[in-house]
Order: C-alpha cells, then sequence, then structure tokens
C-alpha cells in the first residue's frame, strides 16, 4: 500500500468500506470487471419511486477499486436515477485524494458498475 498516503480518504475507505455485502432480491445488479488490476465490482440495487433505497457491493480487486465503490455507494444512496447517473469518476477522486494516475482506471470502474446497474434496473422496468 506504499502508493498510497495512510490518512487519505482512499484508504479510509479500504480499510473500512461503507455498504459491503449483498442485497436479498436486489432491483438490479451491476457486474464489470477490468483486466489490468484483476478488479471485479459487483453493486445491488435497491429502487423505489426512481430513488435509489440501498446499494451494497462486493469488490475484488486493488485498494483503489474497494475505495472506489465504497465511496461511490455513498454519493448515489437516496439520489434519483438521473442524479446518480451524473455522478463521475472524477468526482470519486476529488473524493478519494491523490492517487497514481493508473489507479484512476478503477474508479471509473466503480463508475461503470453502477451504470451498467441502472441500465439493468432499466432494462427490467421496461419489460413489466
Ligand atoms: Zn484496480
Amino acid at each position: 500500500m506504499g502508493q498510497f498516503d495512510k490518512n487519505s480518504e482512499l484508504m479510509d475507505h479500504f480499510l473500512h468500506p461503507r455498504n459491503v455485502g449483498k442485497l436479498d432480491n436486489p432491483d438490479a445488479i451491476g457486474k464489470v470487471g477490468n483486466i489490468t488490476c484483476g478488479d471485479i465490482m459487483e453493486i445491488y440495487l435497491k429502487v423505489e419511486n426512481n430513488i435509489i433505497k440501498n446499494i451494497k457491493f462486493q469488490t475484488f480487486g486493488c485498494a483503489a477499486a474497494i475505495a472506489s465503490t465504497s465511496v461511490l455507494t455513498e454519493l448515489v444512496k437516496g439520489k434519483t436515477l438521473e442524479e446518480a447517473l451524473k455522478i463521475s469518476s472524477k468526482r470519486i477522486r476529488e473524493i478519494l485524494g491523490e492517487m497514481p494516475p493508473h489507479k484512476y482506471h478503477c474508479t471509473v470502474l466503480a463508475e461503470q458498475a453502477l451504470k451498467d446497474a441502472i441500465e439493468n434496473y432499466q432494462k427490467k422496468s421496461e419489460k413489466k
């Protein structure tokens, strides 16, 4: 972990990730992976009246990937799907603080996992 500042938000979210786990009967699941770090992210959503009521995640991967997903879940909980889609990896990086540029893609992956989950939700609700 030498490449990250010990006192950063990144380390805090990595060591104490928020909203970790699975949801029973989620309304949508998002799943993405990246071969560079071997990061795999799964996001579970509960949506009610277009609002993200609950979100949990499981990330198998590097510290930046785990911290990114943790921050993401805090950002989108309680937001509408439209608001949640506007949250970018840049915003996640602003919160996490300094990180080496070769780790930026881990924050992008968190953004993609959420988008995947929301797309999954929208496809499902179209079918109903
Ligand atoms: Zn990574």
